[in-house]
């Protein structure tokens, strides 16, 4: 088994098979412990190439590998899997669940992956105490809002609550689509750092 939590090799992607490529990669690798930030203008491609990673779009031609097993061998259902047990995403518009509570959001991973919600039991926690120990982590303070719903949380905190979901179950990758975009430079920084941090403590290799 190499370092690598994704390996692209001659990826090809459109969106319509008579246009030119939106993306073309001949080689893009991404190693365990990386943090590695994607720029570019906005249309260039940037939700499209994660989309690519997380298995959710196929290229056209070339391979994807996540963690050595490549994308293009495995059925959906493998797919699934993978992407439950091994990603960790936040979403650029948090893509909470409005009717469940704050504790609830943070523990909907482990619904979809026997592998996270296994590692959060064998370390002695239950679900509850991993979502809330993550979002203290990210200094929500979670007796105020753990039982809020989550339309009532500002922006910052919705952004900390996405990302504890996100880190629920330690996966090996967590991507990110622009995490900061609705934050001010400030929040943004202080933000950053704590979802580094986070991702070191649980050995994440973080792509955003
Ligand atoms: P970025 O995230 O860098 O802003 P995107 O990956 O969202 O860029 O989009 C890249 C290009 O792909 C844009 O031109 C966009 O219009 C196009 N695109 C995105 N999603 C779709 C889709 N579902 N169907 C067709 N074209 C799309
Ligand atoms: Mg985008």
């Amino acid at each position: 088994m190499s370092g690598s939590v994704v390996k692209i090799s001659e990826l090809i992607f459109s969106w319509k098979p008579q246009e030119a490529p939106l993306l073309n990669i001949s080689f893009f690798e991404v190693e365990r412990g990386e943090k590695v930030f994607l720029c570019g203008p906005s249309g260039s491609g940037k939700s499209t190439l994660l989309n690519l990673i997380g298995g959710v779009l196929s290229p056209v031609s070339g391979h994807v590998s996540i963690l050595d097993e490549n994308l293009a061998g495995l059925s959906s259902m493998k797919k699934d899997r993978l992407r439950g047990d091994r990603l960790g995403f936040i979403f650029q518009m948090f893509n909470l669940i409005p009717y469940l509570s704050v504790v609830d959001n943070v523990v909907l991973p482990c619904n979809f992956s026997e592998l996270k919600k296994r590692k959060i039991l064998e370390a002695g926690l239950t679900l509850e105490q991993e979502a809330e120990r993550l979002l203290a982590h990210l200094r929500i303070d979670v007796d105020t809002v753990k039982n809020r719903p989550v339309t009532e949380l500002s922006v910052g905190q919705q952004q900390r609550v996405a990302t504890a979901r996100a880190l629920m179950g330690m996966p090996a990758l967590i991507i990110a689509d622009e995490p900061t975009s609705a934050l001010d430079a400030d929040t943004r920084n202080a933000f950053i750092d704590l979802l580094f941090h986070e991702c070191q403590k649980s050995g994440s290799t973080v792509l955003f």
